[in-house]
């Protein structure tokens, strides 16, 4: 059973103008650990006239909140993230409940979801537009920064906390209202968001939260000609459909979708630390995340002292219940999930994949798989291309770095790369190289609030957090103020 200090932190209603409440249709969705396999809670299932009117609430609350002064605003925002962190240990109960990832990183998660909020209260104070010198005697060019309007938000299960306040968090700051679609399997963290959100004094409409039946959510956000902006986090298909829904109204849209990142190790790295890094970057929430390395790139000279180094650390990794003290891989998030792994790594051994750590479903059952690591991996397999979300690294071999670059960049993806060595000049040189949005160099962990991060080529569009993040949220006027 799910133990809060706070009960009032699991809400089981969806939150739309300043109500809680049930779906129009009675309908619900149950909720359910991927440890136990238990329901936790149920949640409405709504649908299209649900959405309808948190697009309305959202229209209706939208003006006086574009009007308040950024400093209030700020000053609700600054509340929300030191409310998410006075309740960090029931957030995180909740969160590795629904999800299953380590308490430990669902803390982690916590803790960064919060960030969000504490650095957009202070970006938004500094939306700051521009004097141009005019070309025109009796004139100024002004330019100012207003928010777009309502905004929609459909996220993933893999971080139901900081994928939303990444985007609640920029959104409000901005002056914009918002709708927010959690992933079917994890709304119990956007729930809980809304109600500390309640707590932080945000006006009803402001910040809504719709779940259940993502096709009608989904349909009803993305058709409305009152949601200026639709930003999603997911995979590339669902992307790809949402921004063809939103061509009719021609929408803002933030894309951050699915991700194919190479992991280069050098023969110059240092390799005790591309095993850290290798380690942080790949078996985080047991893979599933999409900056996720999903290529290891390893050069000849290094290529079995690194495998042997990092086979042996990944089979220390304690696997469990995300609860258990000392667990760092929990279950994946469902069948389905496990049953893509499996085929992944099936179709790689059977081309020839040699397995020096895991390889197949873990002995405890249910979704959980064991931490993988795989030699010998070849183009022609599917993970060369697929995005594994899974705790398995795959090792392909490289002889120049010419090649690696190659190598690196043949995917139709381009979120984040990883490389490590020790020469500085092809530091420089490999990070110009790399066609991605993000270039981690000698470390596996490059998320933070203050960085832009987004991807280009199939990985997306737009980028959140940092001084680029508010401006997804913002539109430009510009005034030409003439007959002075
Ligand atoms: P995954 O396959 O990892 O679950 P998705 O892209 O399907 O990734 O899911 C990310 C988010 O997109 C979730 O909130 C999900 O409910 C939502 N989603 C999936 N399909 C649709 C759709 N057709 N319309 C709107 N939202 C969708």
């Amino acid at each position: 059973m799910l133990q809060l200090k706070d009960a009032s932190l699991l809400r089981q209603h969806c939150y739309i103008g300043g109500n809680w409440s049930a779906a129009d249709c009675g309908e619900t969705l149950d909720v359910t650990d991927p440890a136990t396999g238990e329901t936790i809670a149920s949640v409405p299932y709504c649908g299209e006239s649900e959405t309808q009117r948190a697009i309305a609430a959202a229209q209706a609350a939208f003006p006086a909140w574009a009007a308040r002064p950024a400093v209030e605003r700020s000053r609700i925002l600054r509340r929300w993230f030191e409310l998410l962190m006075e309740n960090q240990d029931d957030l995180a109960r909740l969160m590795t409940a629904e999800q299953g990832k380590p308490l430990a990183e669902a803390k982690g998660e916590i803790a960064y979801a919060a960030s969000y909020l504490e650095w957009f209260a202070e970006e938004g104070k500094r939306a700051y537009g521009d004097v141009i010198p005019s070309p025109f005697p009796d004139s100024s060019i002004v330019v100012t920064k207003e928010p777009v309007g309502v905004c929609a938000a459909i996220t993933p299960w893999n971080f139901p906390m900081a994928m939303l306040t990444r985007k609640a968090g920029p959104a409000l700051a901005a002056g914009c209202t918002m709708v927010a679609k959690p992933a079917e399997q994890t709304p119990l963290s956007a729930l809980a968001l809304a109600e500390l959100g309640v707590r932080a004094g945000i006006p009803p409409g402001v910040f809504n939260v719709v779940t259940g039946d993502a096709r009608a959510i989904g349909g009803a956000l993305t058709s409305s000609p009152l949601v200026r902006k639709l930003s999603f986090t997911g995979s590339t298909a669902t992307g790809r459909l949402l921004m063809r829904q939103c061509a009719e109204t021609v929408k803002k849209v933030s894309l951050e979708l699915g991700g194919n990142a190479p992991f280069i190790v050098f023969d110059d790295a240092d390799l005790d630390a591309a095993v850290a890094g290798a380690l942080a970057s790949k078996f985080r929430n047991a893979g599933q995340t999409c900056v996720c390395s999903n290529r290891f790139l390893v050069q000849d000279g290094v290529f079995e002292a690194f495998a042997n180094r990092l086979a042996e650390a990944v089979r220390a990794l304690k696997v469990g219940k995300g609860i258990d003290d000392g667990v760092v891989q929990g279950p994946l998030i469902d069948e389905r999930a496990l049953a893509k792994v499996e085929a992944l790594v099936d179709d790689a051994i059977g081309k020839g994949a040699r397995p020096l750590a895991g390889g197949r479903r873990h002995a405890l059952g249910r979704t959980w798989y064991e931490p993988t690591v795989l030699a010998d991996a070849t183009p022609d397999m599917h993970l060369a291309r697929e995005e594994i979300f899974g705790p398995v690294a795959p090792l392909f071999r490289f002889k120049t770095e010419q090649e690696a670059i190659a190598m690196a960049n043949d995917s139709e993806y381009g979120l984040a790369a990883y490389f490590y060595s020790r020469d500085h000049g092809r530091a420089w040189r490999v990070s110009r190289k790399l066609e991605y949005g993000m270039v981690g160099v000698n470390t596996g962990m490059i998320s933070t609030e203050v960085a832009p991060f987004g991807g280009i080529k199939n990985s997306g569009l737009g980028r959140e957090g940092s001084k680029y993040g508010l401006e997804d949220y913002l539109q430009i006027k510009y005034v030409a103020m003439a007959g002075q």
